[in-house]
């Protein structure tokens, strides 16, 4: 190799080609150059010093590197001579912000082994000095204001080819200078004889760059010279607020460190790329925070971007608190399938929920309760229909509003009583959308209900012989409370006798007691209903008597005491004749009225419920006892409706000062009577005045003081029903006629529990509304032997409606509620053949002939078999035997309840159904062969007429058709279905054999 130093150059020049880094130059960010001599294209125009002298000093060259992008450089390589001292010096340099500077060096040192022949003056360092000035000083130069900072040598010189050259190294070295103060300065490289080439400088200073951290942007930031770090306070990216002031610390060596707090975007704005960018449409952000924006959720949607919230579609909505990720939702479809159970006076209400939630799950369930009018029984709407909200006593259970489950209990309803149920469901969103709620209906009616019992009872007064009694009103009463019925008897006749009271208030004083004696008590409240449970047994105890008889005296006080029981006895009697006078003349109603009964039965005559009007000497103090006289002006008659006994009966209306027009029926006593008709036609109203019954035909008031003399009621605008029924043949459910039926023996069990008896109880005697309910009327009393054309004078001479009738009441006029409940079973058979006439054309001795034997009506085509052993059992010969009109209700609630037990019908089991002849005593013989059947056949009207018609069988006798019975010369409709169907279960009853009722 050339060991001529100048050679150096060339060497320099083929390794820059080598080791100069690729272009361009890529420096760290946290550094900030001062100085880059690589950067420089020109003259650097440093400084050497001694600038003139024999020897050679730092050169500056041109070169280019591998990019062929020119480049300074300096080299000196004085190794031959001794007592080098060379000096090349920078520009001024000004320090900026600069408080610790860093100079990167890079070099060529020659090894000196690598020279030959040079005299041992070869160094293989060089010096790097530094001097701080405020100001350029221009090529002014004083070497020793130099500061040293380093004596610079190589790492390694040189570096071995593989073809076994030795090649130069470029070594890099760093040094740091400060802290500095001045404005700028100067470098400076000494030379004491070595072969160095510098081939760039570079000077530069650290700082912490300019950064976005946390969504706060930092500024750049000079470290301090010492070791402490520069705490730095982070300003929020826009749309974006502090969470936690944002805060670094800047290091001596540039570097950000320890981030703390944080900024976050605001609503409608996401992080993107370290700041904060506007949610697009469709999405919406409604919080500070640094998450991404949302989707809008269903039913929802956002237009604009930078959304706080999406807007809901038509007919959706978002309730206060619903977060907004929450779908948009709506007010639930209305529930379904309610199902209405009634008992009484109170019903359950069932349903499923709605088909549409809405997208909730709040859902609640409302229930409304409405009093309606215009309802029909069967719960078909009768044309105008007005409600009103219920009475605040009904109660709900567990409420009425805010169900969570579907069903309710309401109970505390008025008997007898129209009622529309609106079930509502509802959700959060229900409020924003009132025309959007929906709700089912369901309209019931409730049956008729007893009050409950009273439970309160107080003894207020005790004495030797009396006790005053108070009591609270039952707790449902379920009706207006007619009277009180108290029964009492001595503990220790365990009821055998016993004395029963009636009160119209709720305080009674029990008189005539024995003294010191324990007595039991119960009362029952009675309402149009009937009679509520018992209250439970009361017991009470009268005071003993306050002193003792003692022997000498006993006789004395004996005839004390029988002197005192004869004034007592003649005071009684006196204030009873006085009572009975007053109460007749002034008319006045008793408050207490008193029955006494001896092993059950009526042991002493007394007062009755039902008050007797031919019991008063003038009847017509009876008829304004009971019955309200109407001005005649307040009444318009419409039209003539039907033919009474005493005149004709019209409709027409009344309206009475501050009340509502209705519609009325007037019966007029036609012009010329006696003075006996006119009492027995305003009878009528005295009697019916006292019933207060929703199947008893309600009498608004009579029309005394002008001609004519009126009684008016309530219309019924179906009239009478067996004529209604004809007209309406086998138009009804069965459950509409054993509700009709059940109406009739809810009336009948008023009057029975009023004590009075009808007589005349059949279909042309009940009245039907329009609402298809049926009242009891007719209470004629005279009229019911003498004006009813069915009445027929019997062998004693008075006048029965003998179809109707029980046998005792026919035969030694035993008239009693049970010979009432005979009564019922023929109307329940004329219900059931739709007012087809009992006994058809027989004559009234035949038919006391045939029942007297112990035939009976035979089941009505299609008649239930429940309500056919109805029937027969109101046929029970022995009165006692026959169902009260109590139980006849029940089993037609029953019935009612359960209509399926209806479909079972009497002609299609096993009972025995002859024609006519059911047998309800073993003494009749069975009728098992046909002969007996046509002997029963013989009352017929059409027995004659049988005889033209062939039959071998019972089989053939049984296909027996209308037809069939027409050719016959059988053309009234009802005779012919009777007699079809009585063939029919003739020939099942011949292929069953007889079975005895
Ligand atoms: P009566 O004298 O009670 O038997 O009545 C004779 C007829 O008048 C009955 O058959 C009915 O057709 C008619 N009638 C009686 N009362 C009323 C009423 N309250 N409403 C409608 N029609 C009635």
């Amino acid at each position: 190799m050339d060991c001529n130093p100048r050679s150096l150059f060339f060497i320099l020049l083929l390794l820059l080609s080598c080791v100069t880094p690729a272009f361009p130059v890529i420096y760290p960010p946290n550094e900030v150059n001062l100085l880059d001599s690589k950067a420089s294209q020109g003259e650097l125009g440093w400084i050497s010093y001694p600038s003139h002298g024999w020897r050679e000093n730092w050169e500056e060259i041109s070169g280019v590197d591998e990019h062929y992008t020119p480049i300074r450089t300096f080299q000196v390589c004085n190794v031959m001579e001794y007592s080098q001292n060379n000096w090349l010096r920078t520009n001024w340099i000004p320090r900026q912000s600069a408080q610790k500077i860093y100079v990167e060096l890079k070099f060529t040192l020659r090894d000196c082994n690598s020279i030959p022949l040079v005299l041992g003056t070869c160094k293989e360092t060089f010096n790097l000095l530094y001097l701080e000035t405020d100001d350029d000083q221009g090529s002014h130069f004083r070497e020793h204001q130099f500061s040293k900072i380093d004596t610079i040598a190589a790492d390694e010189s040189f570096t071995q080819t593989d073809l076994g050259d030795r090649i130069l190294k470029l070594n890099t070295e760093v040094r740091e200078v400060g802290p500095l103060t001045k404005k700028g300065f100067y470098l400076a490289f000494q030379d004491v004889g070595a072969c160095v080439a510098l081939v760039s400088v570079r000077v530069y200073f650290k700082k912490c760059p300019y950064t976005v951290r946390n969504l706060a942007t930092f500024p750049d930031t000079v470290p301090m010279d010492s070791h402490s770090l520069v705490e730095v306070k982070g300003l929020c990216v826009n749309h974006s607020k502090e969470e936690e002031p944002p805060r670094m610390y800047c290091s001596t060596e540039g570097e950000w460190l320890v981030p703390i707090g944080k900024c976050l975007c605001n609503p409608g704005y996401e992080e993107r790329s370290n700041t904060c960018q506007m949610c697009r449409a469709g999405f919406y952000k409604s919080a500070l925070g640094n998450l991404e924006c949302s989707k809008c959720p269903p039913h929802s949607f956002s237009h604009h971007e930078g959304s706080l919230h999406c807007g809901c579609e038509k007919n959706f909505f978002r309730a206060e608190g619903d977060p907004a990720s929450m779908a948009c939702t709506r007010p639930p479809s209305a529930p379904r399938n309610v199902i209405s159970s009634i008992n009484e006076t109170s019903v359950i209400l069932d349903w499923s929920w709605p088909e549409d939630t809405g997208g909730r799950r709040d859902v609640t369930f409302t229930v409304l309760c409405k009093r309606c009018r215009g309802v029909t029984a069967n719960g078909s709407n009768s044309g105008t229909q007005r409600c009103e909200p219920c009475r605040s006593n009904v109660r709900f259970l567990p409420r009425a509003a805010g169900l969570h489950n579907t069903t309710v209990t309401v109970g505390d309803l008025l008997a007898h009583t129209n009622y529309t149920f609106e079930i509502e469901a509802l959700n959060g969103v229900s409020a924003l959308a009132p025309k959007m709620r929906q709700y089912a209906a369901v309209t019931i009616t409730t049956n008729q209900a007893a009050p409950s019992p009273v439970t309160v009872i107080r003894k207020e007064k005790t004495s030797r012989n009396s006790v005053s009694l108070s009591w609270q009103e039952p707790e449902r009463p379920n009706g207006i409370i007619l009277d009180y019925e108290i029964k009492y008897y001595e503990k220790e006749e365990q009821e055998t006798s016993y004395t029963i009271l009636r009160a119209r208030g709720c305080n009674v004083t029990l008189n005539g007691l024995k003294s010191n004696t324990a007595y039991l008590l119960q009362i029952r409240a009675r309402t149009a209903a009937g009679y509520g449970a018992s209250s439970p047994t009361f017991q009470f105890e009268t005071s003993p008597d306050s002193f003792s008889i003692s022997s000498e005296s006993s006789q004395v006080v004996l005839i004390a005491i029988s002197a005192a029981v004869a004034i007592i006895l003649l005071t009684v009697l006196l204030y009873v004749l006085i009572g009975r006078f007053c109460c007749r003349s002034k008319s006045k109603h008793p408050d207490e009225k008193r029955l006494h009964f001896g092993n059950g039965h009526l042991r002493l005559p007394g007062i009755r419920t039902y008050v007797d009007p031919h019991t008063y000497e003038d009847p017509s103090q009876a008829v304004h006892e009971f019955a309200k006289e109407l001005d005649a002006s307040c009444i318009a008659i419409d039209k003539v409706v039907g033919a009474g006994e005493f005149g004709e009966v019209c409709s027409g209306r009344l309206k009475l000062p501050s009340k509502k027009e209705i519609c009325v029926a007037i019966k007029t006593l036609k012009g010329g009577y006696t003075d006996k008709q006119r009492r027995d036609f305003l009878a009528e109203a005295s009697i019916m005045g006292q019933f207060d019954h929703p199947n008893i035909i309600r009498l608004e008031g009579v029309v005394t003081r002008s001609k004519p003399v009126m009684i008016v009621t309530e219309y019924m605008e179906n009239g009478s029903l067996d004529s209604f029924l004809r007209k309406h043949d086998a138009q009804f459910t069965g459950i509409q006629l054993v509700g009709m039926l059940r109406g009739i023996a809810s009336g009948m069990k008023y009057l029975s529990d009023m004590g009075y008896v009808h007589r005349d109880l059949a279909a042309r005697n009940i009245l039907v509304n329009s609402n298809l309910v049926c009242k009891v009327s007719d209470f004629g009393l005279s009229r019911v032997l003498e004006d009813d054309p069915e009445a027929a004078y019997t062998t004693r001479g008075g006048k029965i409606p003998i179809r109707w009738t029980a046998p005792e009441a026919i035969a030694y006029r035993k008239f009693t509620s049970a010979s009432d409940a005979w009564s019922y079973g023929i109307v329940l058979w004329e219900v059931m053949s739709y007012g087809e006439r009992p006994y058809w054309e027989m004559s009234n001795q035949d038919v006391i002939k045939a029942v007297d034997e112990g035939y009976r009506l035979p089941p009505p085509m299609d008649c239930p078999a429940t309500l056919y052993q109805l029937m027969l059992d109101c046929w029970q010969k022995e009165r006692n035997n026959r169902p009260k009109f109590e139980q006849i209700v029940s089993i037609l609630d029953k019935l009612i309840r359960n209509p399926g037990s209806l479909k079972i019908t009497a002609n299609t089991t096993s009972r025995p159904a002859n024609l006519l002849l059911d047998r309800s005593s073993s003494e009749v013989p069975s009728m098992g062969t046909m002969g007996d059947w046509m002997d029963g056949m013989r009352t017929l009207p059409c027995k004659e007429a049988f005889s033209g018609v062939s039959y071998s069988s019972c089989d053939t006798l049984a296909k027996t058709s209308t037809e069939d019975l027409k050719k016959v010369g059988v053309t009234i409709v009802g005779p012919q279905k009777k007699i079809v169907s009585s063939l029919k279960a003739l020939d099942s009853h011949t292929k069953n054999g007889p079975v005895p009722v």
